[in-house]
């Protein structure tokens, strides 16, 4: 799987349950996008959200 940065609404749609998964307890944001993972290897620009 690529970044959530990068998915389309296609891929959105397909792996929707996959995504849930990993953006609903996150430890990273993108700060470029200000999309959140739960590992940083889901975004573009990952910051930790705690400091
Ligand atoms: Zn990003």
């Amino acid at each position: 799987m690529k970044t959530l940065c990068k998915l389309t609404k296609n891929e959105l749609t397909t792996d929707f349950k996959k995504i849930i998964k990993i953006v609903k307890k996150p430890k990273f944001i993108c700060e470029k996008c200000a999309r959140v993972a739960k590992d940083k290897e889901y975004l573009c620009n990952p910051t930790a959200l705690k400091k």
